[in-house]
């Protein structure tokens, strides 16, 4: 398979390619670790006149601790430096073990968080995860730089809402308390396979071991990542958390998401994952948040 011809520039400074993109618009694609853009230009699916690789922005190569205890990420990152940091693993691991999820160590060597959240793929795990987090993204133009919260950004299945001479320079995570914790669950039929069902949660615990703040996300149930933070509304409803209300924002996710069916699974099989998923991510997430109270 060989792709449409086209003209490649790659330059090193991030004004250079944001006078490249208002230059070119959507006449060009931005080449970051390349995993899904060289699929879709082999397979014809895009024909960009212009590739702008952005593998010398070594400044958009970046994971910092943001002042309110949250992470930001530059745009650049490759999922394997997020893995493999002890920060990440130790501080969220919802986001460590959605990491450890996606493809092979191949892929996560090259492949960026930037390109996984641009590509916006519903089987994909960074868009869920941020999703479940209250994370946004940060665009810069030659216009200027505007931050946009997940659940605008990703707005149909391999669509978001960047403008053609927009990149996305980073990602943010807003803080999270001391007192919470996070897990990713997910069912592929074999390792390394996109995941027929993911779920991320991020609970935050008060002193008293009350719930007062909860993250919860569905991923591959639709052509966007499934926001069920609402559904978990009465696990703030005062009490010490319990199996029977994890059960019962498992049992109303899973009723409220719309899956496709696919070669790989039936609506009613992605539906019945998505209440097991819903309640294993829960029930780890409660579990470490409790830990780090004291009250496992
Ligand atoms: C065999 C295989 C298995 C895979 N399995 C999984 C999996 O299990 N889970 C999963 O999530 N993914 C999986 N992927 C996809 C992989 O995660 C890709 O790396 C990711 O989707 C895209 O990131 P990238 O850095 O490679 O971006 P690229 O492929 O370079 O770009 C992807 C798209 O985003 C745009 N883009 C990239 N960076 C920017 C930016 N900074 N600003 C604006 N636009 C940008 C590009 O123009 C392009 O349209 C798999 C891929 C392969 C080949």
């Amino acid at each position: 398979m060989r792709p449409p011809p086209f003209a490649y520039v790659k330059p090193e400074a991030v004004d250079e390619v944001l006078g490249l993109l208002t230059q070119y618009g959507d006449e060009a694609r931005i080449l970051s670790g390349g995993q899904s853009l060289l699929p879709l230009l082999n397979f014809r699916v895009a024909y960009p006149s212009y590739i702008i690789d952005i593998n010398g922005l070594s400044d958009l190569d970046y994971l910092r601790d943001t002042p309110d205890g949250g992470l930001e990420i530059g745009g650049m990152t490759r999922y394997r430096t997020l893995e493999t940091s002890a920060a990440i693993r130790d501080a969220w691991p919802i986001l460590h073990e959605a990491i450890e999820e996606i493809g092979h160590v191949q892929i996560r060597n090259r492949g960026t968080i930037g390109g996984s959240l641009c590509h916006a793929d519903p089987g994909a795990e960074m868009p869920t995860v941020v999703t479940a987090l209250g994370g946004s993204v940060h665009l810069k133009s030659a216009r200027g730089e505007r931050k946009v919260a997940a659940g605008d950004f990703f707005v149909g299945q391999l669509t978001t809402s960047i403008e053609p001479d927009e990149l996305l320079v980073a990602v943010s995570i807003p803080g999270w308390s001391v007192t919470s914790g996070g897990a990713w669950c997910e069912y592929a039929a074999r390792k390394g396979d996109y995941g027929i069902v993911g779920v991320g949660a991020q609970v935050q615990l008060d002193a008293a071991g009350m719930v007062e703040r909860v993250g919860l996300a569905v991923m591959n149930v639709g052509i966007v990542p499934f926001d069920a933070t609402p559904f978990a509304t009465p696990l703030m409803s005062g009490k010490v958390p319990d199996d029977t209300i994890i059960d019962k924002v498992a049992g109303e996710v899973a009723a409220a998401v719309q899956p496709n069916a696919d070669i790989h699974a039936t609506e009613a099989y992605r539906r019945h994952l998505t209440a097991v998923l819903v309640r294993r991510a829960l029930g780890t997430a409660i579990a470490r948040a409790q830990s780090k109270t004291g009250r496992s």
